[in-house]
């Protein structure tokens, strides 16, 4: 046996390792918390993965909560892909509810460099778990998964890769759209009539972000906090509010007639209502839609 060995080598780096004969498995089953994550994984897995997401058409991601259907769909899926970071409070008491030997979790904000985002300041107060807002992020969020699926079906490993290099390529388009589109505006001033989801977006392009809500959606926000929105908007000359997609727009309305402003759509992404489902739109529709809106808001050049 021994002196064949160099040959079986030899024939091994001539023609590969064998390749198996029976047709390729079923596409891996793939279901994710949020439409950007569910977005990333079509490209990544393509046609060797079916990729669905959580939350129904309309639902918040961070006041959602699951039902009996969800916990047999998961249960009868290979991965799951969620953003952590307390993004999604209702997963730990889902997740414990499956006994799936097969299913594995992806939490894509464990495996993030947020520290070097975020200053000693922002490090004390709660984590910002709207990471998929910092395209940048998205691109490392891109291998993440590519190497997940291929831990699971590590014949695809090259096919995986490719999708990911897909991917990325569309983000730095993106990214340096929005480098370009909001390089030269007279406002950096990013006023939100909701909850703070845009943080990544503001620190990755120099803006600041002052929001009447915190990082989850409260039911309303505090009076206190709606006068101190006032007087910073005043201060800095603020032009336009922006109200979330999906959201009432109520409170934006207040405080752009106090301010004289005029109210912009901005979507967070998180999850599409069923509209917006319908009309086929892409986190790359929705992104370059937000574009147009800054730029106009903060009168970029
Ligand atoms: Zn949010």
């Amino acid at each position: 046996m021994k002196k064949y060995l160099p040959l079986l080598l030899g024939i091994f780096v001539l023609y590969g390792f064998p390749i198996p004969a029976s047709p390729r498995p079923a596409p891996l089953k793939i279901v994710t918390s949020i439409f950007p994550l569910r977005e990333f994984a079509k490209e990544i897995a393509a046609d060797r993965g079916e990729v669905s997401l959580l939350l129904p058409p309309g639902a918040g991601v961070h006041t959602w909560q699951p039902r009996a259907s969800d916990i047999l769909r998961l249960s009868s899926a290979d991965l799951f892909i969620q953003v952590g970071a307390g993004l999604e409070p209702w997963i730990h008491d889902l997740l414990k509810s499956i006994s799936s030997p097969r299913l594995r979790v992806l939490a894509v904000a464990d495996s993030l460099p947020l520290d070097e985002h975020w200053d000693e300041e922002d490090r004390k107060k709660e984590p910002d778990p709207h990471v998929w807002l910092d395209f940048g992020l998205d691109m490392v969020i891109a291998d993440l998964i590519a190497a997940k699926l291929t831990e699971i079906d590590p014949l695809s490993a090259s096919f995986f890769q490719a999708g990911a290099a897909r991917l990325k390529q569309k983000l730095q388009k993106l990214d340096a759209a929005y480098s370009q589109g909001l390089g030269r505006c007279a406002s950096k001033s990013l006023v939100i009539g909701g909850h703070a989801a845009f943080g990544y977006l503001a620190k990755r392009y120099g803006l600041e972000q002052l929001s009447l809500s915190g990082l989850s959606p409260d039911a309303e926000p505090l009076p206190s906090r709606l006068m101190s929105a006032i007087a910073w908007g005043k201060e800095h000359k603020v032009r336009a509010v922006f109200t979330e997609a999906n959201a009432n727009p109520q409170m934006a309305g207040v405080l752009a007639k106090e301010l004289r402003a005029e109210v912009l759509v901005l979507h967070p992404g998180g999850n599409l209502n069923k509209k917006e489902w319908e009309s086929g739109r892409s986190f790359f529709d929705i992104m370059e839609e937000n574009l147009v809106n800054l730029k106009r808001g903060l009168s970029c050049e």
